[in-house]
């Protein structure tokens, strides 16, 4: 009897599940013991003879003389694969192996907080060993899916919101969808693109228990591409009452204020 192999399987989730945690239904094909004669091998009913290569023992003994003197061998005996008994009618469902290749399907509880490579192992759903011996434990690794909102840095779900130019001027509240549902984004007066906000507790749900990260929305202002005639004269009479017809161009610094700088220490903080 010989203790199965260990089994990896793949487990494709969404981010939701990541978040909260859940239940997965798994389809997986390995050895299990065979029904119809539960592991030995033999046509029930039938026996077996003791192997007359190794007289039973399972094993080969070799005497070999060297200038040390005897020196005793032993290896597995391959005509009864170390069994000591050959079957003499084998089992017609597994041909002798006393396995069978079968797909089943497991019910998996998911611990919140997995991420892609996470690795939840099963004891004994693996692969059940030759001559009925132990299965082999069973290991399932995650892969969370690609989110078309949120990007998981850790545990921080990270989205970008394009908010109008004039609500970012002018401050605005706006409505967010979060895996807690829907949330108020509130936009202060003079957002930049790059600014932040960060709704807390939101985020993904650590492995370990104790809390979750956050959500971090990224603010991107859009500029606006198609002007009728009246907007562009508004913009332009905003432009003259600010001074702005001719803008220089002034360079800012990279350390703070910009958009590389605000991503840097985003990055920075994490
Ligand atoms: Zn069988
Ligand atoms: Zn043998």
């Amino acid at each position: 009897m010989t203790r199965g192999q260990d089994a990896l399987v793949r487990l494709d989730i969404d981010l939701g599940d990541a978040v909260f945690g859940g239940e997965k239904e798994l389809t997986v094909d390995t050895a299990v013991a065979c029904g119809t004669c539960h592991g030995d091998g033999r046509q029930p009913g039938t026996g077996a003879r003791t192997c007359d290569v190794c007289e039973g023992r399972g094993e080969i003994r070799q005497v070999q003389r060297s200038f040390l003197g005897q020196v005793m061998t032993t290896r597995p005996c391959m005509t009864c694969q170390g069994f000591g008994e050959i079957i003499t009618d084998p089992c017609y469902e597994c041909s002798g192996d006393g396995r069978v290749r079968t797909r089943r399907t497991l019910t998996l509880k998911v611990p919140a907080g997995v991420d892609t490579g996470t690795r939840i192992q099963l004891a004994g759903e693996g692969e059940v060993g030759h001559g009925a011996g132990p299965a082999g434990d069973l290991y399932v690794e995650v892969a969370v899916r690609r989110h078309p909102v949120f990007q998981r840095r850790g545990d921080d779900l990270h989205a970008t919101i394009e908010v109008p130019m004039t609500a970012a001027a002018l401050g605005a509240t706006l409505s967010m969808d979060t895996f807690d549902g829907p949330r108020e984004l509130d936009i202060k007066r003079g957002a930049q693109s790059g600014d932040t906000i960060t709704l807390r507790q939101l985020g993904v749900t650590h492995l370990r228990g104790g809390g979750r990260g956050d959500v971090v929305v990224h603010t991107m202002v859009q500029t606006p591409t198609k002007l009728d005639a009246e907007q562009e004269e508004l913009l332009r009479r905003l432009a003259t009452a600010r001074g702005e017809e001719r803008p220089e161009g002034r360079v800012a610094n990279p350390t703070e204020g910009t958009l590389f700088g605000k991503l840097r220490d985003a990055f920075k903080a994490r």
